[in-house]
């Protein structure tokens, strides 16, 4: 990491976060929920690649108070950020062996194996500590939680749940960017019998369902406590269907060179571009390396002086060129920027001209960008 940051006058590209669209995305979806419902925020993978520094207090600020992460190490930079008052669970769940410095920041561990219930229950016991837990039941995703005969062995075995607290049990859904895939109404099945057995022996206990696609799928799969990410940060929740959430993210890079070349010649590693007969193209600083995927080769576009210019040739790991020849001689300079994600060609429209999803665009952008931070409304009140 480098711990100066980068001046926008100097560096390649300038990524642009909207606070006040994070906060008022969180908004949104709290708007879908009902009263009770704790919407929360995932900053995992520092939220998202946009930096939980910056995302996790502006959200706070919002009204969140519940906030999830992956892994403990970024549980704990999360208790430094936020200090002591909000909730932090930690996805991943304590590793055995880590039950007293996860108890000690004050974060919530998923326990989703019996050996991770096994070992919390001795710590918890050994410490004599109460200490919110939240336990996670597989309903069909088969990657994270406890089998659905695991959870009725831990039922119903009057010593396996013993000394837990728990806040919630929750689960994971598989296909919820997909409204009408079969496996949401059988997940939601598996959740609710398995949360009205939890509740005999944990009456007061929270149901978790739902991620940001989730809280698309209707008030059914809602329960208590939510817990969007991608959402929070303009990503599309329906695969195909409109976008609801206001656009989060900005990115601009700086054009290095023009160069103008006729039809006998080609553009980048490998030749794979043939440049038309008098064609103007334009370099950027910016590459793989920034998190501007190789699989964009031939295949992005962006836009300068309002105009949509194509990838020319194959993305290197710090440069990038465009065919501008559709651009005023005027506007295609060095040292002009060229919008590369913007309100009309968002993260999701990269991802789709990348063969891929908005969620791996936002966690590749690189480290070598200017980070400009356009603030909340300090109010709350959405403007
Ligand atoms: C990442 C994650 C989320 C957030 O999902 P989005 O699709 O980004 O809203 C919620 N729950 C779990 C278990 C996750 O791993």
């Amino acid at each position: 990491m480098l711990s100066a940051p980068i001046s926008p006058e100097r560096a390649g590209a300038v990524l642009t976060v909207d606070l006040a669209a994070l906060c008022e995305n969180w908004r949104l979806l709290n708007r879908k929920l009902s009263p009770g419902n704790d919407c929360g925020a995932v900053v995992k993978a520092n939220a998202y690649g946009l930096g939980a520094e910056q995302v996790a207090p502006a959200l706070h600020d919002a009204g969140c108070e519940i906030f999830y992460v992956a892994h403990l190490d970024e549980g704990i930079a999360l208790r430094k950020i936020l200090g002591q008052s909000p909730r932090i669970i930690v996805m991943h769940g304590a590793n055995p062996g880590f039950e007293k410095e996860t108890f000690r920041h004050g974060l919530i561990p998923v326990l989703s194996t019996p050996q991770q219930i096994l070992s919390w229950r001795k710590f918890a016991e050994d410490a004599d500590v109460l200490q919110e837990t939240v336990v996670q039941v597989d309903t069909g995703m088969n990657r994270l939680g406890l089998s659905e005969q695991e959870f009725m062995g831990h039922m119903n075995d009057p010593e396996r749940f013993q000394g837990l607290t728990p806040l919630a049990l929750m689960s994971h859904l598989a296909c919820a960017s997909t409204p009408d895939h079969p496996l949401n109404k059988t997940q939601l099945e598996r959740f609710i019998s398995s949360l009205s057995v939890f509740r005999t022996k944990f009456p007061a206990a929270k149901g978790s369902l739902a991620n940001s696609s989730g809280i698309f799928l209707g008030d059914a799969w809602h329960f208590d406590l939510t817990r969007p990410g991608a959402a929070l940060y303009g990503i599309a929740p329906q695969d195909g269907g409109p976008n609801p959430m206001l656009p989060v993210v900005g990115l601009q890079a700086r054009i290095l060179q023009v160069r103008c070349v006729d039809s006998t010649e080609t553009v980048g590693y490998g030749a794979t571009f043939r440049a038309a007969d008098g064609a103007k193209l334009a370099t950027v600083s910016i590459g793989y390396a920034d998190g501007f995927l190789r699989a964009l080769s031939n295949a992005g576009t962006a836009r300068l002086d309002g105009i949509a210019v194509p990838v020319a040739g194959v993305v290197s790991m710090d440069l990038l060129t465009f065919d501008v020849s559709n651009v005023a001689g005027s506007a295609a300079v060095p040292g002009a920027m060229i919008d590369i994600i913007f309100n009309t060609h968002t993260v999701d429209d990269v991802a789709r001209n990348a063969g891929t999803i908005g969620y791996e665009i936002l966690t590749s952008l690189g480290q070598r960008y200017a980070r400009r931070y356009l603030p909340a409304n300090p109010s709350g009140l959405g403007l």
